[in-house]
């Protein structure tokens, strides 16, 4: 016998003799412990995981409906963990989850108020990342991100005075550099941790303690924006055996001398081994232990007692030591400790739990929600210029409900795609609902802003807009009204953007005798476009399945004409029926159908861009822009990878989370393809149907030198017993040396290298899976000439697996489930009284190739385009005086300015206290275009015209606390071993603000937040 566990053993005899002969009666437990210098000190952070939807809708897991799906209540979780923190002042507990923090919050007495703020106050109860949920961060978009948090961070703000300090994104499948830098450092938190990081790298950082770097998430931000970042060495739940939720299997301590299975020692011997080995992995004598999981603490008291007992006995053990602490105590204590951290560049995306299980399937699942979510994201940011134009009123419709929807939305296992099928189906609930209210504010305060020239007050707008949200598949009733004698319809088209643009748009008309004319009463160049039999049969099945009814069939062509649009503005027109006696109609474009029977050259295309089709193959082979002389070959083609079932020697299917293909299979048309091309004065369109699920229309307008493809994808047959997920490629002979650029969350663009990781050696297990990125803004590939980019209008999977290929994942319907815990496969249909088939996609992306070096200007403008489209609203004229009783076209900025080209308003909305919220952000990184990569700047007296501005504040990204307050907080942590031989590359910002020139300056990437003080010197059109 060793000595040592000799002597343990005589001092285990010793104590155990000393109790018997004790009575058994209550014990106090020291509990007050803080953090020791010179020992290990063991972090013990209590946490519940509460998912804000995931098995169960967010109200079901709020109020503990549903339990045979989950018992899960988090009323359970709050009510007994403030219990349990009241009992003891030395209890410490964080909470995430702002929206079900409310939820709880509303339905508490002033008393049980009274009493949270204390302990709020004392820090018992800290708010830790604060927003409403814990988002995604591979399908969201910034701009969601940076509201959903600050809906979360205004509330607690609001009700508790406090500013978090903490990003705790623990669950998240990978994590971005968006989240990082943006809703991280600029965000003013002092760290971010989490647990989800590739297999490979974690073996590797837990040998070589690199599980807590530095991560500077931005090329062009760099130190500036760095937050410290740990991982957990394995989840985000306690070491094995130290876990307490009430049917949980590991040994309590159990220290009453009269009962059996007495087991102190024991207990403190394996929570002491426990330790030992996590800091042998970590660096400092700090560790932390998370002490929870996914909706535990419903009996807060069963994990409150053991830790109680734990930090008592462990304590008077003393070789480590324990405390009650938060991810904020354990920074602070990190940042003491004044150690050099490694540093960490671009993200962690993607993530792998083991060699073949790639989670890079969710970035695309569901790919109607992420259209949905994406669609209101940007009619959210216009609903709240609208309202601030019109401004604020307590009473009436506002954008509440929609910002409540869009930000619960944005949660891991919502907009991520990884959710059961009911809980999709309640977030889109919530987002229509939402819509719904917006759609009457945008609608009542263009009213007023179109009526204000012979109005002279607010409130009393007559005229009705009405929207249409399934334009996209070609149901708009107010436009296909028949236009009967004097009648016309009036399009209203409203910009978000702070620039002007040229764009064209495309409605639905039931008659071919139509004129459209511009807000000076011009007649404008249209063309009409027949309906394809594929739109009249998703529109009759559609909405039939949304609306509950079939819709007439007055819709005969698509009409299209090119509109001019000011800055935050609007303009109109006017579509009437053309006269027998009036000069020309609308023209009807011509329509061609090559059946592919010559080996003919098929030119598509009016302006400098051409796109040359072959006849006999029915295809696309050549891109040729005559402005810029770019020619290159373009194929471009769709196949399918059929869904690992999961049976083979490593049984893991393809499902909601994971991408595991079992093979790729190139998409055979049934028959000879065939090509309609559609021709007229304003675009060309080629349609191609590629089997009897698949087609596709790819446009050229007159005026844009990019394709725009819109893609219609399903049902997809499954019934051959194999899910499929269906994939186009856009193939060119480019030299592209395994690399492409995949942006982050829709803001920076992140170098990717096929089969490689900076971070360690990967070993390849799935070629295809493994190299898959998340893509928002979009895709980009670069030779010695020319780059490719492509454009996406929702969050998708994306890759580069061949050079001079890009490669985006569309759609996916799967028959097995991956097992990550949703428990049900990822199989979407939508159903009609008739019966239910596979859910149909239609979405689009936009191709373009530049030379190199040009492709950064198209990318960032026309992404924001795509992420800010038009919006329309549609009302009747009778007669012909609508020009002159309406403003006919506005801009809510001063009419001789625009934002510069390369700055987005990415926030302007008015606050219940009346300040105004503005937010504007450079849209270029450092280097990333020779015109635009510049210092920006924007006049805020030309952005407020008519008002004056009486302060100007800056703040946190999350506007919760002073930009300069927030950077004097700001923790300086040291990096290792960087810059010393090469100094870092300078990082530059804007200036602070001068009060009396109010010229805001903006750096690449940099993002700045704004509260205004206004006077409202006059109204619009008053
Ligand atoms: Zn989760």
């Amino acid at each position: 016998m060793p000595v040592a566990m000799a002597i343990t053993l005589l001092f285990a005899i010793l104590l155990a003799g000393a109790f018997s002969s004790a009575e058994s009666s209550y014990i106090e437990y020291n509990t007050t412990q803080t953090i020791v210098p010179g020992r290990i000190n063991v972090h013990l952070v209590p946490h519940s995981h509460d998912d804000v939807g995931w098995l169960k809708t967010v109200d079901q897991y709020y109020f503990g409906g549903n339990n045979s799906i989950r018992g899960a209540c988090v009323q359970n979780v709050l009510d007994s963990v403030i219990s349990a923190l009241l009992d003891d002042k030395n209890r410490k507990f964080i909470y995430v989850e702002m929206a079900f923090f409310q939820r709880w919050w509303r339905q508490q007495s002033n008393a049980k108020k009274i009493k949270v703020k204390e302990l709020v106050n004392s820090g018992q109860l800290e708010f830790i990342n604060g927003a409403m949920c814990m988002h995604d961060e591979a399908t969201p978009h910034y701009i969601d991100l940076i509201d959903q948090t600050t809906l979360g961070h205004k509330y607690i703000k609001d009700e508790f005075g406090q500013i978090p300090r903490v990003g705790w994104q623990i669950d998240p499948f990978g994590h971005s550099a968006v989240q990082a830098y943006l809703l991280g450092a600029e965000i003013g938190f002092d760290s971010l941790f989490f647990a989800r990081i590739d297999y490979q790298d974690r073996a590797k950082r837990l040998k070589e303690k690199t599980l807590e770097v530095v991560w500077q998430g931005s090329k062009s931000l760099g130190s500036s924006s760095q937050i410290f970042t740990g991982i957990f060495p394995r989840h985000y739940d306690p070491p094995d055996g130290f876990t307490f939720e009430i049917n949980d299997v590991s040994p309590p301590i159990q220290d009453d001398v009269l009962l059996f299975d007495y087991n102190v020692q024991e207990r403190v011997n394996e929570f002491v081994a426990a330790a030992l080995a996590q800091a042998n992995v970590t660096r400092t004598n700090h560790i932390m232990w998370a002490m929870g999981t996914d909706f535990r603490y419903q009996y807060a008291n069963s994990w409150f007692r053991q830790m109680d007992k734990f930090i008592h006995y462990v304590n008077q053990d003393g070789r480590v030591n324990a405390l009650y602490s938060t991810p904020s105590i354990y920074t602070d204590a990190k940042y003491a400790a004044n150690e050099k951290w490694p540093l960490k560049t671009d993200d962690f995306f993607p993530y792998a739990d083991k060699p073949n299980a790639y989670w890079t399937g969710y970035f695309t699942s569901r790919p109607a929600f992420k259209g949905y979510v994406r669609v209101l994201s940007a009619y959210y940011l216009a609903a709240r210029q609208l309202e601030f134009f019109k401004g604020r009123s307590t009473s009436g419709p506002n954008t509440d409900a929609l910002a409540d929807a869009l930000a619960i939305a944005q949660h891991h296992d919502a907009v991520s795609g990884t959710e059961r099928q009911h809980v999709a189906a309640d977030y889109a609930l919530r987002l229509s609902i939402g819509y719904v209210e917006a759609e009457k504010l945008v609608a009542s305060s263009l009213s007023f802003l179109a009526e204000s020239r012979s109005n002279t007050g607010q409130g009393n707008s007559v005229t009705s807009f009405m929207q249409c949200p399934l334009l996209n598949i070609s149901f708009c009733p107010p436009s296909e009204v028949a236009l009967s004698d004097g009648k016309s319809l009036v399009v209203v088209i409203y910009n978000s953007l702070g620039w002007k643009r040229e764009e064209t748009i495309r409605i639905p008309v039931s008659t071919a005798r139509v004129i459209v004319k511009d807000s000076e009463g011009r007649e404008i160049e249209s063309q009409l476009l027949p309906l394809s039999n594929f739109t009249s049969r998703i529109r009759t099945h559609y909405v039939k399945a949304y609306l509950g009814k079939t819709p007439s069939e007055t819709a005969k062509y698509w009409l299209a004409f090119s509109v001019s649009v000011p800055p935050l503005g609007f303009s109109t027109y006017i579509v009437g029926t053309a006269k027998e006696t009036e000069g020309p109609s609308s023209i009807i474009s011509t329509v061609d159908t090559y059946k592919g029977s010559k080996s003919n050259t098929i030119e598509v295309g009016k302006g400098s861009l051409k796109l040359l089709y072959s006849e006999d193959e029915g295809k696309l082979i050549r891109y040729v822009n005559s402005r810029n002389l770019v020619t290159a070959f373009a194929e471009q083609s769709y196949g399918y990878y059929s869904g690992n079932d999961g049976t083979d020697k490593d049984p893991q299917a393809s499902g909601a989370y994971i991408f595991r293909p079992n093979g790729t299979f190139p998409m055979k048309s049934e028959s000879q393809t065939q090509l309609i091309v559609v021709r007229g004065a304003v675009l060309d369109e080629v349609h191609q149907q590629l089997n009897s699920w698949i087609s596709q229309v790819t446009r050229v307008f007159k005026g844009k030198e990019h394709a725009e493809v819109e893609f219609n994808i399903g049902p997809i047959p499954v019934n051959d017993g194999i899910g499929k997920e269906i994939i186009t490629q856009i193939t060119t002979t480019m030299k592209t040396n395994r690399t492409f650029y995949t942006d982050s969350n829709g803001r920076d663009f992140i170098k990717r290298i096929r089969d490689f990781r900076k971070d360690w050696d990967l070993q390849v297990n799935q070629p295809v899976a493994g190299n898959y990125y998340p893509i928002n803004l979009g895709i980009y590939l670069q030779d010695n000439s020319t780059e490719l980019s492509v454009l996406v209008d929702r969050s998708v999977g994306g890759s580069s697996l061949a050079d001079g290929q890009i490669e985006l994942m569309l759609h996916r319907r799967l028959i097995h489930d991956d097992v990550r815990g949703v428990g049900e496969v990822l199989n979407e249909t939508v159903c009609v009284p008739e019966g239910c088939e596979g859910l149909t996609i239609q979405g689009k992306f936009y191709l373009r190739i530049d030379p190199i070096g040009e492709g950064a200007k198209w990318r960032r403008t026309v992404g924001q385009e795509i992420y800010s489209p038009l919006l329309l609203a549609f009302s009747e004229q009778d007669g012909n005086d609508w020009m002159s009783s309406h403003v006919p076209t506005f801009s809510g900025i001063d009419p001789s300015y625009s934002l510069p080209d390369n700055v987005a308003i990415i926030t302007l909305q008015e606050l219940e206290n009346g300040k105004v919220l503005l937010r504007l952000a450079h849209l270029y990184e450092s280097g990333e275009d020779k015109d635009y990569s510049v210092m920006a700047s924007v006049e805020l007296k030309k952005l407020f015209p008519k008002k004056k501005i009486n302060k100007v504040t800056e703040m946190s990204l999350s506007a919760n606390q002073e930009r300069g307050e927030m950077e004097r907080r700001r923790l300086a942590w040291k990096v290792e071993g960087t810059f010393e031989e090469e100094e870092e590359p300078e990082v530059v910002r804007g200036e602070p603000l001068d009060p009396s020139k109010l010229v805001v300056e903006l750096a690449p990437m940099e993002i700045r937040t704004f509260l205004i003080d206004l006077d409202y010197l006059q109204m619009f059109g008053s």
